[in-house]
């Protein structure tokens, strides 16, 4: 019996834990998006679908907003939290978006990504947890960042029409 209340309260903590981690350490509080498989199949296409919740990734120089200049916000596809401004978008010649900082740190989590033998770092939107892409050490200053983001991950809404 003890050991059952000891599991139950271990369980407690691990909880308390997990919830305190997915708040930015900024304090500020961000209400989470979130969806069933079913449900995210429903609002986005199925290309949407296949880059934001299966991580996969659109063919290089294929996708709309590689060499959009336009200013503005560039917002997640799947929730429209605002992630990166026109402002650090710049061209990398991979045929994918790519800015050298995100609109605020606290709008993208980043985790360790092994996956097809590579060692890379992914990008998630941190109010849906969305997959976005990839974060590399090779961009421009002042960061050095390079956040490649697909296309269909994303969302622009021109600065005017705010
Ligand atoms: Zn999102």
């Amino acid at each position: 019996m003890k050991k059952i209340i000891l599991i139950t309260l271990y369980c407690f903590a691990m909880q308390l834990v997990a919830q305190s981690k997915k708040n930015p350490a900024e304090g500020i509080f961000m209400d989470k998006v979130e969806r069933t498989d079913k449900e995210w199949q429903a609002c986005l296409t199925p290309a949407e679908y296949q880059i934001l919740r299966e991580k996969g990734t659109e063919r290089a120089f294929t996708g709309k907003y590689y060499n959009h200049k336009e200013v503005g916000t560039y917002v997640c596809a799947g929730c429209d939290n605002e992630l990166f401004s026109s402002n650090t978008k710049y061209d990398s010649g991979s045929g994918w978006p790519a800015f050298y900082d995100a609109l605020d740190k606290s709008k993208v989590n980043t985790k360790m990504d092994y996956s097809f033998g590579m060692k890379r770092i992914e990008v998630t939107c941190a109010k849906c947890d969305s997959h976005l892409g990839h974060v590399f050490e090779d961009g421009p200053r002042p960061t050095g960042l390079r956040y490649c983001i697909n296309s269909l991950a994303l969302d622009f809404v021109a600065k005017d029409k705010k």
